[in-house]
């Protein structure tokens, strides 16, 4: 038995997320997509963030600061409120500190050649 994968979906590291990120399979729907991404900030995998983001839209994105937002908070857990057809609530839990923080988005993808990629997030207050 291995370690339970980060993006809290009870399946082990190995069998969920991994595979995505060793570059082996590609996620079949914006919801595992948006698992895998979960993991990847938790692992501090920053090329894999650039890499799922849309090609349009990595401009808006400095690897540095994805970088920091990543190591500088401790990825607690994530819960999916709802996923459907591009699109994917989420909320997102982290600490910096002792602080307890609670990110809360409704990410939209997009699928070009048969890959999906996170488009843009609106987010809740
Ligand atoms: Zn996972």
């Amino acid at each position: 038995m291995t370690d339970p994968c980060f993006c809290c979906s009870n399946l082990s590291y190995d069998h969920c997320c991994q595979p995505y990120h060793l570059g082996t399979a590609k996620p079949a729907t914006p919801e595992i997509l948006m698992r895998s991404r979960y993991s990847a900030y938790a692992l501090h995998l920053i090329d894999y963030l650039i890499q799922t983001t849309h090609p349009n839209k990595r401009h808006l994105y400095k690897k540095n600061e994805i970088e920091n937002w990543a190591t500088s908070n401790h990825w607690v857990k994530l819960e999916i409120c709802k996923a459907k057809k591009d699109k994917v609530e989420f909320k997102a839990y982290y600490q910096q500190g002792i602080q307890a923080y609670m990110h809360h988005e409704n990410s939209t993808f997009k699928k070009e050649q048969g890959v999906w990629y996170y488009l843009e997030g609106s987010y809740f207050d």
